[in-house]
């Protein structure tokens, strides 16, 4: 059975907050971006921005750190500023993920918001309808005081839906086969469920109610929703999108690499494709040059964020007049385990690091240019638009101005 097409009506902004992936909450995000001039920029670098970012940041965080997906626990969403970082961080962080375009990513990231979603739900008995109207086509709220069942659908009203919470839900057969596959436990296999006329019932257990369990059913459909716009978001981020946010992704894949030790994206990134700084760091070492501190843990970091093995990363500093196999191991490790970002560009030219001077290369003479992880990327992007026909070639991204720098975030972006 398809999620419902038309939603309920919702018009509660701190609903919108609480739940920002809702269908019925983009537009309510465009109107906030209007009202309070928050345009790409704004969102990207601009100071008023800085808290959502922040809060973003935390949610990218949990993404891949914690189990129980991104934590509940955000702003003040009873205010006019706490809504806007709720709504806005989720917003960065779905730009954060599409610029990745790292599927097995943004597959991470939806679940982890749709897993938080499942635990605000479990105590938001008010909410728990509406989004069970949203995403669940047959969805009956028995009361257990009365018996009487009442659907859970987009024609309900406000006060319908926001009854009482002494509740067993009866949810559709249709709707719980195509869901309870991804679910384990055996509560969750059909033979083991109260059925009924075509509808299974979610029977109140000792430490598992009925609602809970709704709200982990709505947490499979709630998953699927933000990975599906997700993707199509991905198709379109430009080349700028991608470099300007190639640093937040640079630490997400960073966190990835050392969580799971997964390839992911700028695994990918060849030899060929590595900033001159890394590249040069690289040759002195093996040419026995004394390279400093600094420019060695440039370089430990940067095979961490694309991880590189461990033994490749050791063997870069082999040939250094001082290298210890035992000590160098160990540094490795330090620098892996801890998830170090890679230094930018201004560090770099301060400690001796940067090697090119104006005009030596054309990417890193790009305005944009402050991050060695954005000349990865830019690299990569363009190797990929080139091995493309040709004329679907337009720009080289070095080049790139075109950009969405003015636009202010629609949902497209
Ligand atoms: S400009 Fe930045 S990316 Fe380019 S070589 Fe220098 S430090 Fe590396």
């Amino acid at each position: 059975m398809p999620v419902p097409t038309v939603p309920p009506v919702l018009t509660d902004e701190v609903t919108f907050a609480r739940y920002p992936f809702l269908p019925q909450a983009a537009q309510w995000i465009r109107d906030m971006a209007q009202r309070h001039s928050i345009d790409l920029n704004e969102l990207l670098d601009g100071p008023w921005m800085e808290k959502a970012r922040q809060r973003a940041r935390i949610r990218l965080i949990d993404s891949v750190q914690s189990k129980e997906g991104v934590q509940v626990v955000g702003g003040d969403i009873h205010t006019e500023e706490g809504r806007l970082i709720e709504a806005f961080s989720f917003y960065y962080a779905r730009l954060v993920v599409c610029a990745s375009e790292d599927e097995r990513l943004i597959a991470r990231w939806a679940q982890a918001e749709a897993a938080r979603a499942e635990q605000l739900l479990i105590q938001d008995e008010v909410n728990l309808p509406v989004l069970a109207a949203t995403y669940i086509s047959e969805a009956v709220r028995a009361s257990q005081a009365t018996g009487s069942a009442v659907l859970a659908s987009s024609s309900m009203s406000m006060r319908q839906l926001r009854q009482g919470n002494s509740s067993i839900w009866k949810i559709g057969l249709s709707d719980f086969i195509e869901i309870c596959p991804k679910i384990t436990g055996d509560r969750w296999r059909l033979p083991n469920v109260d059925l009924k006329d075509g509808w299974v019932t979610l029977h109140n257990e000792r430490q598992y109610t009925s609602s809970a369990k709704l709200a982990r059913l709505l947490r499979e459909r709630i998953k699927r929703g933000i990975e599906q716009e997700a993707l199509e978001k991905m198709a379109e981020v430009t080349t700028d999108l991608a470099v300007r946010l190639a640093e937040p992704v640079g630490i997400v894949r960073n966190l990835m690499a050392n969580k799971a030790s997964e390839a992911i994206a700028l695994v990918g990134a060849e030899e060929s494709d590595w900033p001159p700084c890394m590249q040069k760091i690289i040759a002195e070492l093996t040419n026995g040059v004394n390279v400093n501190h600094f420019g060695r843990l440039f370089l430990a970091s940067m095979a961490a964020t694309l991880a590189l093995p461990q033994e490749a990363c050791v063997g870069f500093f082999r040939g250094a007049p001082d290298f210890s196999e035992a000590t160098t191991s160990y540094q490795v490790e330090h620098v892996y385990q801890h998830e170090y970002t890679p230094a930018g560009c201004g560090k770099l030219k301060i400690n001796h690091n940067c090697p090119v001077l104006p005009g030596d290369n054309r990417t890193c003479d790009q305005p944009w240019m402050d991050h060695p992880l954005k000349y990865i990327r830019a690299t990569q992007r363009w190797k990929r638009l080139t091995s493309k026909p040709a004329e679907s070639v337009q720009k080289e991204p070095a080049q790139t101005e075109e950009s969405a720098e003015d636009k202010p975030p629609s949902d497209a972006d």
